[in-house]
């Protein structure tokens, strides 16, 4: 999608420090991180958020977990534990359109989040 800046990142048009990368899904390194380890997971499909994703994105969607799942283990967060989430609308302060999945750990993380 044109001026989608995480399809630029796919793309290879915006650097980016990529740390997984398949058929479905890309994983990259947060400009601005909120914890020792925060990387963020997408689509290689431009889906703007949450709300646009359709049955036929449930294996896709599959991927991204078990990729969250593998860079946690090497990461060595996967026992310590950390959080996935994805931020969708204006409440939730989502600033970018391409959906995409936050891995923060590494510290103790705050419940409930802000
Ligand atoms: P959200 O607020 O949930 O939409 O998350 C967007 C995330 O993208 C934020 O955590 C930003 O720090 C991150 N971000 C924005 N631009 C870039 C970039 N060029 N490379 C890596 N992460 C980025
Ligand atoms: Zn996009």
């Amino acid at each position: 999608m044109e001026n989608c800046l995480f399809c630029k990142i796919i793309e290879g048009q915006i650097p980016a420090k990529i740390v997984y990368s398949d058929q479905d899904v890309v994983a990259f390194a947060d400009i601005n991180p909120q914890a020792p380890h925060h990387v963020l997971f997408i689509p290689r499909r431009h889906i703007a958020s949450m709300t646009d994703i359709t049955p036929e994105d449930g294996p896709v969607l599959a991927n991204i977990f078990i990729a969250a799942t593998k860079v946690a283990r090497e990461m060595g967060i996967a026992e310590s534990g950390f959080r996935f989430v994805t931020n969708v609308g204006p409440d939730s302060g989502q600033s970018v359109f391409h959906l995409h999945f936050h891995l923060l750990g590494g510290r103790k993380l705050a419940w409930p989040p802000g």
